[in-house]
């Protein structure tokens, strides 16, 4: 098959530039412990961010779901595809960001895909004021309308400013960003841009994938955070991260989301989200509703291991939330690290290297949840204390 040849030399180059991804094998239920590759190893990279993925009240929620309603959906939104269940968890959603309402999707990625596609269109007078780290699906969103863009630096309001200036006569223009960066943990400076957005008369659209669930009162988000509701337009979330089940949604003032029930690319053309998923998500979505204490333990958990971590010399960068970035700036270093980190002390943590962050910024990025015990997190300290050592970077 000589015309696939290519293919063979695109992986051998992926190989030799150590970009291969290898694919690692969950053989047991997300949780603070996993099975992998018959090891059970201790789970610091998984965005279970409060444990619900495996919660017995959602597991019975989804169970019950697939009695009532079966298995799969049937069919796109728009045809015969929206069940009773998907504008009830539309509703509870809408009701736990404080929004008007809220238009379910199939991934958060299917979400901004979607949204930002129909927001800003390629043949009006209307441009994307995008911030330089945005999330993949949120530039693959940008491609799919095709309008113009203009990226403006990270965190940085003056470079904001400047390029809201460039772009001030044309009609329409969306500040688009993500609210916590996921390879720093560090956050968007929400007030300043609603500021700058009133100023030159931008809606704003914000990526909270990692805000919910974490942050602002009960895990309702980075808005909530802030105390902005009623000055951001439109707040994007997953159903798969800390919520722990599958699924996007986009909150905002319920015209904007009629409409996007219109525009949505993967609302119109792609199946809803099936049953018991979606049955699920409204588990999940009552849990945090009701008790913030996941979220306290979330949080309780972070402030131990970061400042463990801070105390034995590690530098943390600017997070301020539970992502923790270990900086170990060298690249094979950081792969060496994250090894022995596997093979010597079971546990399971992601070197993050270029292309993903910068050149010199490698880190190895831990992820605590809700689920981990204290003793959990200080056998991770004490590994990283250990290697740390022997490696000489403490
Ligand atoms: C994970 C993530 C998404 C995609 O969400 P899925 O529900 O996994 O498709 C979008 N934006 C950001 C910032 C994310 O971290």
């Amino acid at each position: 098959m000589a015309k696939l040849d290519w293919i063979t030399e695109e992986l051998k180059e992926l190989k030799e530039k150590g970009l291969y991804v290898t694919i690692r094998k969950l053989e047991s239920a997300q949780g603070p412990w996993v099975v992998v590759d018959g090891k059970k190893v201790l789970n610091m990279c998984s965005n279970n961010y409060l444990g619900l993925a495996a919660h017995p009240k959602i597991k019975e929620a989804a169970i019950r779901a697939i009695l009532d309603y079966g298995v799969g959906a049937g069919a796109v939104r728009t045809i015969a595809g929206t069940m009773e269940l998907h504008v009830e968890l539309e509703e509870k959603l809408a009701k736990f960001k404080k929004r008007e309402a809220a238009i379910l999707f199939q991934s958060g990625y299917n979400a901004n895909l979607g949204a930002i596609s129909a927001l800003i269109k390629k043949n009006e007078d209307a441009v994307f004021v995008s911030e330089e780290l945005n999330h993949a699906s949120i530039i693959d969103g940008m491609r799919l309308s095709g309008a113009p863009k203009v990226i403006y630096k990270h965190l940085d309001m003056e470079d904001l400013k400047k390029r809201l200036e460039e772009v001030k006569d044309k009609k329409k223009k969306l500040i688009v960003t993500d609210g916590v960066f996921s390879m720093d943990g560090d956050l968007a400076p929400l007030p300043e841009i609603a500021e700058l957005a009133e100023q030159y008369d931008a809606m704003v659209y914000v990526d909270d994938a990692h805000g919910e669930g974490v942050l602002g009162e009960h895990g309702r988000g980075i808005v909530d955070h802030f105390k902005l509701h009623d000055r951001i337009d439109f707040e994007m979330g997953t159903l798969s991260k800390a919520f722990g089940v599958i699924g996007g949604y986009v909150a905002g003032p319920e015209e904007a989301i009629d409409y996007l029930r219109q525009r949505g690319r993967p609302f119109l053309f792609s199946s809803a989200v099936n049953p018991p998923d979606v049955a699920a998500a409204i588990a999940a979505v009552e849990i945090l509703q009701k008790s913030d204490e996941l979220v306290q333990k979330l949080w309780d958990n972070t402030r131990f291991l970061q400042n463990s971590l801070r105390e034995l010399g590690y530098d943390l960068g600017n997070t301020k939330h539970p992502i923790t970035p270990v900086m170990l700036y060298d690249e094979k270093r950081a792969q060496e690290f994250s090894r022995i980190l596997y093979e010597e002390y079971n546990i399971f943590a992601q070197a993050i290297v270029y292309p993903t962050v910068p050149k010199g910024t490698a880190r190895i990025r831990l992820e605590p949840s809700a689920a981990h015990s204290k003793e959990d997190l200080q056998y991770a300290i004490d590994a990283f204390e250990e290697i740390g050592k022997k490696m000489k970077f403490i």
